[in-house]
């Protein structure tokens, strides 16, 4: 009988379940619709140039099986059952979501289509367990990470992940619905073109993603307990952009690691890949608080963040977005943000923790930016990190941990390679001032061939200034 797999954060073959069961039940349409409702949250900028390339990449691998993939743009709501209406489709599969408005766009459309008669199955292909499976000894959500990552363990291996179907036999009405092609929605940027590090940097798609993970576990595994923490040489996986647009699943990832590190394939040991696999975690995690917490991107986790006094700098926020706040790991994350869509998580928890404790600034007008530049601008990870960071979110960092950036900067990028990559104009400062340009001498300064002020800015807070601020700010909302 003609089936519909419906694509949403699932752009893979392998390990696809939707996709297995349409495919496996007789002519299948392979659908992807850019959702462009108001309803729902719009993809940021650099989400949009990956979700263009991991199309491209789609669709020539369902041509390659026999198949045809259509895109079309508009709301799911309406276009879906009219396309199960007009090609005759008896069976509707799709790979579940989790954020409150996606709930509800699918639970509306999967009433609409079987009281039309339509079969609609949905399967779970994003998580190792999916929101609900992990629970308190009472039934409830689970607010802690530790005891939530060991629930999860305890539940025993994920289910293995499947192949990809042999062969996708096309639906006939394929080439007659298909009235787009990836180019014609208009994703990628041209003037200007502010892609070419994403170009540089990426390969999206399936085959891009299992290349990374294979890389990762050949090269990286090794160390990565450690190296995870070093944003100056490549230690960890980058796999984050595949897995936000699900070329690669985390039971995939699962699987390989367990069978590289046991095959000694991997130059791993055990406590690395242990350490790895509690990052998918907490990516996991992320999903968990997600599920409960549908307005996780707008609303405090912790409601007594709602009275914290914010300072509303437009101009310190700019400086942040751009770069150029004078602390040089500050400036060199933002950087590395802006060109490759991708940040190192240390970092990323420096500039959070900059932009919110020293400037006093919303969480959430940082993970607004986030959302529009990286390419793995997540709905559970982004929001739930950026509330991790503010104090505000489940199991957060505690209220006082306030970052400084330069004994951050010193620790973790402690010969400046990471800082001379990506704010070149401070290159020449020896290792001991890279990351405190303003302690310098005139003629180290000079040397260095360094104006402050006009080469490279001059901090923009005190950090003693800025640290004594946040904690009064924050001991306004304490209540102890
Ligand atoms: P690896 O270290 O190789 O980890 C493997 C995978 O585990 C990652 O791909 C990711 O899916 C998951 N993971 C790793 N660290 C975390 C973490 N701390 N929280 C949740 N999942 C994790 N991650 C996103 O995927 N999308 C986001 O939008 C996002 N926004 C963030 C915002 C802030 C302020 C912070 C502090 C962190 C954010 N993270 C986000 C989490 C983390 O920084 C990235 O997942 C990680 O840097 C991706 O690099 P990787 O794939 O090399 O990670």
């Amino acid at each position: 009988t003609p089936s519909l797999h419906w694509f949403r954060d699932d752009l893979r073959l392998a390990d696809n379940p939707g996709l297995a069961a349409a495919a496996a039940n007789g002519p299948t349409l392979c659908l992807y619709i850019f959702d462009d409702s108001p309803e729902r949250r719009q993809l940021g900028g650099a989400a949009r140039w990956w979700l263009s390339r991991s199309l491209q990449a789609l669709a020539a691998a369902i041509k390659a099986k026999g198949g045809e993939l259509v895109i079309i743009s508009g709301d799911p709501a309406d276009i879906l059952p009219e396309i199960v209406a007009a090609a005759g489709i008896a069976l509707v599969t799709w790979n579940r979501r989790y954020d409150g408005a996606a709930i509800r766009l699918d639970s509306g459309l999967k009433e609409t289509l079987t009281a039309a008669g339509v079969t609609v199955r949905s399967f779970n292909s994003h998580l190792l367990n999916e929101p609900w499976q992990v629970a308190t000894k009472t039934g409830d959500p689970m607010k802690v990470f530790t005891p939530y990552w060991r629930a999860a363990r305890a539940k025993g291996e994920p289910a293995a992940p499947m192949p990809a179907p042999e062969r996708i036999v096309s639906h006939p009405l394929s080439a007659g619905v298909g009235a787009l092609t990836v180019v014609d929605l208009g994703l990628e940027p041209s003037k200007p073109d502010w892609a070419s590090g994403m170009r540089a940097e990426w390969t999206p798609g399936e085959d891009g993603a299992a290349a990374r993970l294979s890389d990762f576990l050949s090269d990286q595994l090794s160390g990565y307990g450690e190296g995870r923490n070093r944003p100056d040489f490549l230690s960890t996986s980058r796999l984050s952009p595949h897995l936000r647009f699900g070329e690669i699943g985390p039971r995939q990832i699962w699987y390989a690691a367990q069978s590289a590190l046991h095959s000694g394939e991997a130059a791993g040991t055990a406590s690395d890949a242990e350490k790895f696999l509690s990052e998918l975690g907490w990516r996991e995690f992320s999903y968990h608080l997600l599920f409960y917490n549908p307005d996780l991107a707008t609303k405090n986790y912790n409601s007594r963040f709602d009275s914290l006094p914010w300072d509303t700098d437009e101009r310190a926020l700019k400086r942040w977005q751009r770069g150029l706040t004078g602390y040089p790991i500050v400036d060199a994350g933002m950087r590395e943000l802006w060109s490759t869509g991708w940040m190192h998580n240390r970092v990323r928890m420096i500039v959070a923790s900059f932009l919110i404790k020293h400037l006093l600034l919303d969480w959430r007008a940082g993970e607004s930016w986030f959302w529009d530049t990286l390419v793995d601008a997540d709905p559970a990870n982004n929001p739930a990190s950026w509330q991790w960071v503010a104090g505000s979110g489940a199991d957060a960092a505690p209220y006082y941990r306030i970052f400084n950036p330069v004994t951050q900067g010193e620790k973790f990028d402690s010969r400046g390679g990471y800082v001379r990559r990506w704010v070149p104009e401070l290159a020449g400062l020896d290792d001991k001032l890279i990351h405190r340009p303003w302690t310098a001498s005139p003629e180290e300064l000079q040397s260095a061939g360094i104006k402050l002020g006009e080469t490279y800015p001059r901090p923009i807070i005190d950090l003693a200034f800025g640290r004594q601020r946040a904690l009064d700010a924050l001991a306004t909302i304490r209540g102890d």
